[in-house]
């Protein structure tokens, strides 16, 4: 009986605190910009450096570019399988032009592993969600042509 009252005295107790937890999925955690997510890409930034994918501990980085008109390399594919991707964010760190970058986006669950192979398209449209969640931390599209070099 002592320790029922006990119990019951710690849930009332913990009433009037702020909850802790949110009505996932209706409503989505808000992440701090750290948070280690799904990766977003932007593609004018890339220079195909392989920078990323020679740093990937589990190799899961594929992407090829080619030069265009000015002799201006160009990526033209950039994938990650996300099988074995262990968002450690090392390809982040080294991006000299924080082509790829970490996001919060973090439902990647599937019935299927190849669902889990994301492209370009894919990573960069990830990028425009979280812009427009987050819109305070959006690059400024000058900044982006100018890093681009454009
Ligand atoms: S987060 Fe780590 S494991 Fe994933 S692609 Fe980047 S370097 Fe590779
Ligand atoms: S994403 Fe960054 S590190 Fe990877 S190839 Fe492009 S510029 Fe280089």
């Amino acid at each position: 009986m002592f320790g029922f009252l006990k119990g019951l005295g710690v849930t009332i107790s913990q009433l009037p605190k702020k909850k802790v937890t949110v009505m996932y999925p209706e409503e989505k955690p808000d992440y701090p910009e750290r948070y280690r997510g799904v990766h977003r890409f932007i593609p004018e930034l890339c220079t195909v450096c392989n920078q990323c994918a020679r740093i990937c501990p589990t190799s899961c980085i594929s992407l090829s570019g080619s030069r265009d008109e000015n002799r201006k390399l160009r990526i033209e594919t950039y994938d990650i399988n996300f099988d074995i991707c262990i968002l450690c964010s090392q390809c982040t760190e080294v991006c000299p032009t924080e082509a790829i970058v970490m996001s919060d986006t973090f439902e990647l669950a599937s019935y299927t592993r190849d669902d889990f192979y994301l492209d370009m398209h894919w990573l960069h449209n990830n990028e425009l969600e979280y812009e427009r969640r987050h819109p305070d931390r959006a690059i400024p599209e000058t900044d982006v042509q100018k890093k681009a070099g454009n």
